[in-house]
């Protein structure tokens, strides 16, 4: 494997014991990309709160064996300080030394924002509270925020997370190689020069894919779009296409030089691991 690509999974945190099951054999699989760390997603306003510090817990148990770090997700919309707090403590005491901080979306009928409006806050909590036990990764959007106003509006409040004291940041997952790539051009206009990961989202299931990306604003070319709705239920046409896709949009982002690849692995592991044994990132 590329010795400089800092590799990092995803996983939601499972609900039932045949998810939590399949989770632990995904983690097994995945290892064999020798990722830095895997990362739990957390429910804005703390629907996950327990099964992502399960999850959390059960991975940085492993990690002694492993050498696979355990980095939760911590949304803060929707929350009080104190619970941030005992999550922190919390974590520190389980020997986590990596967070993804996040503002989240209010889960609907929720009214209350609660104690912080948004990621830039949490992350000056943080550090206000805990110093430099952590090191914070936090969310970019190389296609602009869906709420954001405006480009430039967007990068001025990106950078306010890193003025606040992120480490690193991981993309919403694109499709289009030059809006990452432009994005990384502005950051360093802007005098940001945190690592900027590219997060990476396998294709599985393209409705699900097309609904979520109209939500998040990650959007999906044309091209691909199309040649995605030509499968219709031929699962296997389309998921050899996708394959096929993936691994050359990942060599793409390797020959321009990206610090590293974050993969959202939705608690499975084919897809990720056949991308990396065919660019030879793993044995
Ligand atoms: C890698 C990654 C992991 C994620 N994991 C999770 C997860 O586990 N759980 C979850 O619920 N969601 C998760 N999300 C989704 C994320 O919570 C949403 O995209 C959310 O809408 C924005 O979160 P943020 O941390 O980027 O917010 P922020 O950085 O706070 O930005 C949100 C919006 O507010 C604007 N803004 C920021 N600061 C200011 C300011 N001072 N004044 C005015 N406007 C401002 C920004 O331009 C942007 O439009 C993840 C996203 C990514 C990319």
């Amino acid at each position: 494997m590329s010795k400089d690509l800092i590799i990092s999974c995803e996983f939601f945190p499972a609900k039932t014991a045949k998810g939590i099951a399949n989770l632990s054999k995904v983690q097994h699989e995945l290892a064999a990309i020798d990722p830095a760390y895997y990362s739990v997603t957390f429910g804005a306003g703390g629907g996950t709160q327990d099964t992502t510090f399960d999850a959390v817990i059960d991975i940085q148990k492993n990690s002694l064996r492993t050498g696979i770090a355990a980095a939760p997700h911590l949304s803060c919309i929707g929350t009080t300080a104190d619970r941030v707090t005992a999550m922190l403590n919390s974590y520190q005491a389980q020997g986590i030394e990596r967070l993804i901080a996040l503002r989240g979306d209010l889960p609907s009928g929720m009214r209350d924002p609660g104690d912080f409006r948004y990621a830039s806050e949490l992350v000056s909590f943080i550090r206000q509270q805990t110093g430099d036990h952590f090191t914070i990764e936090v969310a970019a959007y190389p296609e602009v925020h869906p709420q954001a106003s405006s480009a430039r509006v967007d990068m001025d409040n990106f950078k306010r997370k890193i003025d606040a004291g992120a480490d690193s940041a991981i993309t919403q997952y694109f499709y289009n190689v030059d809006a990452y790539m432009q994005f990384i051009d502005r950051c360093q206009n802007n005098g940001i020069a945190i690592p900027i990961i590219p997060g990476i989202m396998p294709i599985n299931n393209f409705a699900q894919l097309a609904r979520f990306s109209d939500a998040c604003g990650a959007e999906i070319p044309r091209w691909l779009r199309k040649r995605l709705e030509e499968f219709y239920d031929d699962t296997a046409s389309m998921q050899a296409f996708t394959l096929d896709f993936l691994t050359s949009f990942v060599q793409t982002l390797i020959d321009n030089d990206v610090p590293g690849l974050h993969f959202y692995a939705m608690n499975r592991s084919e897809p990720v691991l056949t991308v990396c044994q065919r660019l030879g990132l793993c044995d």
